[in-house]
């Protein structure tokens, strides 16, 4: 049964935070959200939102770039360029052959204008629920009581929604001109001619895909032997040899020591005594908690090693009363997680029936080009023997749709439980892989097995077809062991 007069107090805008405003609101509690910068958090306005943004301009650029294989010639461009035109290949200066040119102020000034109206419509969300927002910086006074400035607000629940920021490399602080995080690169007056990108996660393989792009030189530093080391390294591989392809320079097995500003640029010293040059060095070395100056000592919130607030399958840390959702408690670093866990807090602090977290049915993706979504068990799951699964890998360059669509780095890869067939997880690298994984996702959290999947209509051409091509082959009984 839920506790409608409760009173929530919520700290951070984010989507940990909002998420959990609006299912508080909805049971009928009092709901107040802290913020200090805006609403919608740093996923609104400096990380998620920005970056996809950002991406979405370097994608049409990519696929530009490889018009002229699919027949198109812009007026620019000089008849018989193309291959196979037949016609021999004329003679031109590079100021006849029209390229696609970013305009960096143009393309920063969307992602402001676009993360800003994002987070307009989160604050009027909350304002139509009946949320209270107070424009401030949050602490725990005493049990039950958050500080914000001179007022005190009295609480039955307290979620810390704070987030995290980035990792700085010890001696080399951001000044947000030459050396910057990932937060500070849409303020540049320009793009970075040569860009040098510390860290080879999620976070620097998507900057250095966009910004390559977009007609940046970028150098991929990577302290690791590949790009995307905690990811499938098959659909590592693929991205690092597109990367590779495309002209990035990656240097695996490289470790940053320091990165300092130059007169007119950047140098970054890596272990083995190289200095890499660029004209600007994008740090994406992790995260750290915000949570410093919250009073969670005080307040006997616990966290781990790293300062994350350590949190169970129902949000709720050390400390009666104080849940915890987001990027704070590094469970995942996912916008999608940190609602859920806002929203888990929420029903479980009201009294409602809850179903604990569930890690293994997150879906996620990079937005490389091309992208890789995951949901479920890993390759890594199965190699470790954790999960016992059959496997699948179909690479897209046998794929009509993707033939026709002009590209052949790809493939979609399942796993299946041996005896049932039932669907445990799959990875697929492709463009717009963020929205193919769907399916995947729907047979993992419904336990279809791969006979469902290959009885399911996929239209031809599609992508899709790859999924139920992959399931079918699947459907081969199992050799005895
Ligand atoms: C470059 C980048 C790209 C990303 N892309 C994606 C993506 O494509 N998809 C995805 O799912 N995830 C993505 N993420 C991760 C995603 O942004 C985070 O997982 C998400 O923002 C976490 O939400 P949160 O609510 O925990 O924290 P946040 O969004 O960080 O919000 C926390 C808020 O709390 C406020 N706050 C902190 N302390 C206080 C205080 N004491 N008082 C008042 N307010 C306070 C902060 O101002 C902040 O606004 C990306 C991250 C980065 C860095």
């Amino acid at each position: 049964m839920s506790q409608p007069h409760s009173h929530i107090v919520i700290i951070g805008g984010g989507p940990g935070g909002y998420e959990a405003a609006l299912v508080a609101a909805q049971l009928g509690a009092t709901v107040t959200v802290i913020e200090e910068h805006g609403l919608g958090g740093s996923c609104v306005l400096t990380d998620c939102v920005p970056s996809k943004t950002l991406i979405a301009t370097s994608n049409l650029m990519a696929a530009m770039e490889g018009t002229r294989d699919l027949g198109i010639r812009f007026d620019h461009d000089v008849p018989g360029d193309a291959a196979g035109s037949g016609r021999a290949p004329v003679s031109v200066s590079p100021a006849s052959v029209s390229h696609a040119l970013a305009d960096a102020p143009r393309v920063y000034a969307r992602i402001r204008r676009l993360a800003q109206a994002q987070s307009a419509d989160v604050g009027m969300r909350l304002s139509r629920e009946g949320v209270r927002v107070i424009d401030g910086r949050a602490r725990l006074a005493r049990p039950g009581v958050v500080a914000v400035g001179d007022e005190e607000i009295r609480a039955d629940t307290v979620l810390i929604a704070a987030g995290a920021h980035p990792r700085e490399l010890p001696g080399s602080v951001p000044d947000g001109e030459r050396l910057l995080t990932c937060r500070q690169i849409y303020d540049l007056p320009d793009l970075p001619a040569e860009l040098v990108i510390v860290g080879s996660g999620v976070t620097g393989a998507e900057f250095a895909s966009a910004y390559q792009a977009m007609g940046s030189a970028v150098t991929l530093v990577s302290s690791r032997e590949h790009v995307l080391p905690n990811e499938d390294t098959d659909a590592a591989m693929v991205v690092e040899d597109v990367f590779r392809r495309r002209g990035m320079r990656v240097l695996g097995r490289s470790r940053a020591m320091a990165a300092k500003r130059t007169a007119d640029g950047v140098e970054v010293v890596l272990q083995d005594g190289t200095v890499v040059t660029g004209s600007h060095c994008l740090l994406t070395v992790g995260m750290v908690p915000s949570t410093a100056g919250l009073g969670l000592a005080g307040a006997g919130v616990e966290v781990d090693e790293r300062g994350f607030i350590t949190v169970d399958r129902v949000s709720r840390t050390s400390a009666p009363g104080i849940y915890a959702a987001g990027d704070c408690t590094g469970v995942w670093m996912l916008a999608s997680v940190a609602a859920m866990q806002g929203r888990i807090a929420m029903w479980h602090a009201l009294g409602e029936a809850v179903q604990p977290l569930r890690l293994a049915h997150v879906a996620a993706t990079i937005f490389t080009d091309p992208e890789i979504a995951t949901v479920g068990a890993s390759q890594q799951d199965v190699d470790s023997g954790k999960v016992l699964a059959r496997v699948v890998k179909l690479p897209l360059a046998t794929n009509a749709r993707a033939k026709m669509d002009g590209f052949g780095d790809g493939f979609v890869k399942l796993f299946t439980r041996r005896n049932s067939g039932i669907v445990l997880g799959g990875v697929i690298v492709a463009p717009r892989a963020s929205e193919l994984i769907l399916a995947v996702s729907l047979a993992v959290e419904q336990h279809l097995t791969v006979d469902e999947i290959a009885h399911t209509f996929a239209v031809y051409p599609s992508l899709t077809g790859s999924i139920t091509e992959a399931a079918r082959q699947l459907m081969q009984p199992v050799e005895p062991m």
